[in-house]
């Protein structure tokens, strides 16, 4: 997938606003003979001329003329991020929230020179790097929120996508907030460094978004947030640039790093990082490992990683999932186990892995699959751990089933071992009686996105068949992801474990939060954005 080509209007994609054909039948095809749904009808998502984007509010204000614009098809590409929701009403033609102006600065001035002219306007301004956010936080602040604005700006980073310096010696290099992680890891592949973060939606987010959501790569365990990989980062808010010293670590009281990472663009605009960045492994083992049962896999891997042991994949995948990534086994749990290391063979890890495994009634009927030097160039092709990382890879999937008027969506969080299987019995029975009640059936499939030695970070997808009526349909969306996200309070844990709050996700972050946390938020958004023109409803709620 080009990064640089360009984006549909609505959902996951590059090339065109149909979704492949073959991907579509393949999907209907899957869902109705695999999961049992009635019979799909393809939609054809509604062109941009017959679109309702609606005549912007506001002029190009002439300061920011060189790089600021008020084109119907960006502005109608800048109206959503990726939320089921988003896609939904794009793909049906609704740009109603449309930003009035679409401003892509070219230097970090000119971001300044757009938030200052916003703040004197009393305009909304909406900071996108990728645009792939599913927390409802990407696009400009609708309804009565809207209403307190002048009017709304969409701030896109892409201009800012360099690597600035590489510091080898410490294996660091300073790139801008703009870049996508395809963009910014060619550039460090000329130093043989790269930023080994890889969320499923690489090929099109970039460190900005990451750093402000903070995103979740793939390793499994240890450096699972984008937080760990930051060394120092420089945001500019209306109030001035706020830049956080460059060291390893430190102990000097909060760290204000922390404060830019997970901002969500309502602190600032997230305009460089410097970032550890490391060689590419040279070892690589890996195995897929089959289990009867969520609970023993689960096990396994809680053994795994209170062993101290550090897998780079540990992913759990129960057998809703095993069939949807087209795996043989199609009656069991999975677990993919992988190790990375530049500098020495992983084989030993995996070794001990498989025992522990083993000790849950973990089978591995493939035997490992051992890359040893030369990372990744023998891999067999056959092999179920080929075969998904084939299918992690986003595909044309999702946007197959926005197409063919599925409901589905996702609840993640993170919870202790202690909780797990109680909390896991009552997530699954509450999406699936949620997806009964509103579509007349349902699929709940779940996984381990990434484990700790304390719990996993457990992650759902439902799935049911839609109404034809989109606002309907996000009705239906709307009611079992509620019901998952209830679930998750019941417990008293996390409405997300990485994808953001945004708007989304504000009503559960609130549950979660310490007493008087909102108020912290709340000044230091004062401090840092006094007219509260960032984001606005994204995180936390600007000054009345
Ligand atoms: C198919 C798919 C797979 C995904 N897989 C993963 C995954 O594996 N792991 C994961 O963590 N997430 C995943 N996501 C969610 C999403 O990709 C992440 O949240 C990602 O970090 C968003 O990055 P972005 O550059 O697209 O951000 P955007 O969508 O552009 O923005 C997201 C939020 O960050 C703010 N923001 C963006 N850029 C800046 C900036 N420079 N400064 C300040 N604020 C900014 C925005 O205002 C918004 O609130 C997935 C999404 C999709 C659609």
């Amino acid at each position: 997938m080009d990064p640089t080509a360009p984006r549909r209007r609505w959902g996951w994609g590059v090339a065109g606003e149909t979704p492949d054909a073959d991907a579509v039948a393949e999907r209907k095809a899957y869902l109705e003979d695999a999961l049992g749904f009635p019979e799909l009808s393809v939609a054809d998502p509604v062109p941009l001329a017959e679109a309702t984007v609606p005549e912007p509010g506001l002029a190009v204000p002439d300061r920011l003329a060189a790089f600021c614009s008020a084109d119907r098809a960006a502005r109608a590409r800048h109206t959503y991020g990726m939320a089921p929701p988003e896609s939904i009403r794009g793909f049906h033609g609704d740009f109603a929230p449309a930003p009035d102006l679409v401003a892509t600065p070219r230097t970090e001035d000119e971001v300044a020179e757009t938030l200052a002219w916003a703040t004197e306007a009393g305009v909304a301004v909406s900071p996108v790097t990728g645009g792939t956010g599913v927390a409802g936080g990407t696009g400009p602040p609708q309804g009565d929120l809207r209403e307190r604005y002048a009017g709304t700006l969409a701030l896109n980073l892409r201009e800012l996508d360099q690597v600035l310096e590489v510091d080898e010696t410490s294996r660091a290099a300073r790139i801008q907030g703009g870049a996508l992680g395809p963009e910014l890891n060619a550039q460090l592949r000329e130093h043989d460094l790269h930023l080994r973060h890889y969320p499923q939606s690489y090929q099109l987010s970039g460190l900005g978004g990451w750093i402000a959501t903070r995103s979740g790569g793939h390793y499994a365990t240890r450096y699972t947030h984008i937080d760990e990989f930051v060394q120092s980062v420089r945001m500019i808010a209306p109030a001035g640039a706020f830049e956080t010293q460059r060291l390893p670590e430190h102990g000097a009281g909060p760290d204000a790093r922390r404060l830019v990472c997970g901002s969500e663009g309502a602190l600032g605009v997230i305009t460089e990082a410097w970032m550890q960045v490391e060689p590419r492994p040279a070892y690589r083992s890996a195995a897929a490992v089959y289990f009867d049962g969520v609970e023993p896999a689960a096990d396994a891997i809680r053994a795994i990683v209170q062993a101290k042991l550090t897998p780079a994949n540990c992913r759990l995948h129960d057998r809703v999932e095993t069939s949807m990534y087209g795996l043989q086994d199609l009656d069991r749990e999975l677990v993919v186990l992988g190790f990375e290391s530049a500098d020495r063979p992983t084989d030993p890890e995996l070794e001990r892995a498989l025992e522990l495994a083993a000790e849950h009634g973990g089978e591995c009927p493939d035997g490992p699959d051992h890359f040893g030097p030369g990372y990744g160039r023998d891999r067999p092709a056959d092999s179920d751990v080929t075969r998904w990382g084939q299918a992690f890879q986003m595909g044309e999937a999702a946007g197959a089933e926005v197409a063919l008027g599925v409901v589905s969506g996702t609840v993640e969080t993170a919870v202790t071992w202690d909780k797990f299987p109680e909390f896991n019995e009552a997530m699954v029975s509450a999406l699936e009686d949620a997806a009964a009640e509103v579509c007349g059936m349902g699929h709940v499939s779940t996984r381990f996105t990434h484990v700790y030695p304390d719990g996993p970070a457990p992650y759902y997808t439902f799935m049911a068949p839609g109404a034809e009526d989109p606002e309907e349909r996000i009705e239906q969306w709307s009611t079992i992801k509620q019901a998952g996200l209830d679930t998750v309070m019941e417990f008293d844990l996390t409405p997300t474990h990485h994808h953001a709050v945004g708007r989304d996700h504000r009503d559960w972050y609130a549950q979660q939060i310490p007493e008087n946390y909102d108020e912290v938020l709340r000044a230091v958004k004062a401090v840092l954005d006094p007219a509260g023109v960032m984001a606005p409803g994204v995180l936390v709620d600007p000054p009345e």
